[in-house]
């Protein structure tokens, strides 16, 4: 039997950036700034809190947390993650409701492999986030695009959205506040997107792995607030809020006040699933109750400036770069994607082009939109310092004026 090559054909992110790091020349001469990858830790301007740190120190010095935690979670963490989540919903949650996993990936990979079956179709936003068409393959789950409209602020045209699904389809995930986009949608469209899934008869997969991280006009309102509309199954975890993707916690958690995920065959099978993962350690998973609670306001508040910060820099400088517009000012997360016009650049074939010519040319590493799924576009990350940010905006600005069909006089 031939081996079984699905999802061969998926490009992740960071296999893209390591192909750009490979073509970097001369680091000595140039330092290399990356835009590329959504870790904030790689600079030490974000740094994880304090007391979260202390939170887990303190559970790994009891001495009393190295056994093996049950394999859908540790009670206190499922309870903590439920109290926490339901602090934003009209209704409440049980520790029942919450599955600890290792990070949010694979929380996306506990929501595809329990809707597959045969002959089954997901409807995955476009662009989007890599990792969901990469499981998807290995579930051998069909993949049906819609499509983010940047004039509309990223949302998408739900009517659209509608005629992709048919009696197969298992599932229509959202992703918000919005990686690559930056978007943070507003309490109708989501409400919009909870009607519609009642009307397809599907879950919603919520991926808020970027919850609170906004700083824009629209709150964040989390997907299980239309929980009684159709069910949502939300996905999370400490990574990007806490500044800690290391730590690999996270969360699979069914919003579901109707009960369809609540039936005993359907949770004896998710838990089952559970068997087969190792999830986070132990004293990490005893650490989450301390971690939530602890971790002050003041941390978050300084998150979100600096966030602010990056996005402002980002939008208002990029807008000055010939060939480069981003249409959309980030309201959250962590990036947002950057247009190319190629009209009025001159040896630039693509945005794949664009990439590989920067990275040799000027050290900056940024993610074409292809491996998105959106050709002609970039994607800029924004979560790092803004001495950095704005050194590689004024590279990419370079870059750009070198490659201009118009000589520009002063470069
Ligand atoms: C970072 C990210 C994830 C993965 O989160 P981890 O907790 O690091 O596994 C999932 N979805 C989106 C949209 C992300 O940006």
């Amino acid at each position: 039997m031939a081996p079984d090559v699905s999802s061969g054909g998926t490009i992740t992110i960071k296999g893209t950036v390591k192909l750009l790091m490979s073509v970097v020349e001369d680091e000595e001469r140039k330092r290399v700034i990356s835009l590329g990858m959504g870790d904030p830790t790689a600079c030490s301007y974000f740094r994880a809190a304090n007391q979260a740190e202390q939170a887990v120190v303190e559970a790994l010095r009891s001495g009393e947390l190295n056994g093996y935690a049950p394999t859908v979670g540790l009670a206190s963490a499922r309870r903590a993650i439920a109290d926490y989540l339901a602090r934003d919903l009209p209704y409440d949650l049980t520790a029942d409701d919450v599955y600890i996993t290792s990070g949010c990936t694979q929380a996306i990979d506990v929501a595809l492999t329990m809707l597959t079956r045969s002959g089954a179709n997901i409807l995955l936003p476009r662009p989007g986030f890599p990792i969901y068409e990469l499981t998807a393959g290995f579930r051998h789950l069909e993949v049906r695009h819609y499509d983010l409209v940047p004039e509309r602020n990223w949302e998408a045209d739900l009517e659209a959205v509608e005629s992709l699904a048919d009696q197969n389809t298992v599932g229509v995930v959202v992703i918000n506040p919005g990686n690559p986009c930056g978007n943070v949608y507003s309490y109708q469209y989501l409400k919009n997107v909870a009607e519609m899934a009642k009307k397809l008869r599907v879950p919603v997969i919520a991926d808020e792995v970027y919850g609170h991280l906004t700083f824009g006009s629209n709150p964040f309102v989390p997907m299980g607030t239309f929980g009684a509309t159709a069910p949502i199954l939300t996905l999370g975890s400490l990574s990007k809020r806490w500044i800690v993707p290391g730590w690999r916690l996270g969360w699979f958690v069914t919003m579901d006040p109707c009960g369809a995920f609540k039936q005993p065959k359907v949770v004896e099978r998710i838990m089952k699933y559970c068997d087969t993962m190792g999830g986070p350690p132990t004293f990490l998973q005893a650490a989450v109750p301390n971690i939530i609670e602890q971790t002050n306001k003041a941390f978050h508040a300084k998150t979100l400036d600096q966030l602010e910060l990056g996005a402002n820099i980002l939008y208002e400088v990029v807008n000055e770069i010939p060939g480069l517009h981003c249409p959309y000012k980030p309201q959250g997360a962590m990036a947002a994607m950057v247009k190319l016009d190629l009209s009025v650049l001159e040896d630039i074939s693509n945005d794949m082009d664009f990439c590989f010519k920067l990275a040799k040319e000027e050290n900056v590493i940024v993610v074409p939109g292809v491996a998105l799924g959106l050709k002609g576009w970039l994607r800029f990350v924004f979560s790092i310092d803004p001495a950095s940010l704005r050194e590689a905006l004024g590279r990419i600005k370079v870059f750009c004026c070198r490659h201009s069909k118009t000589v520009l006089s002063e470069y």
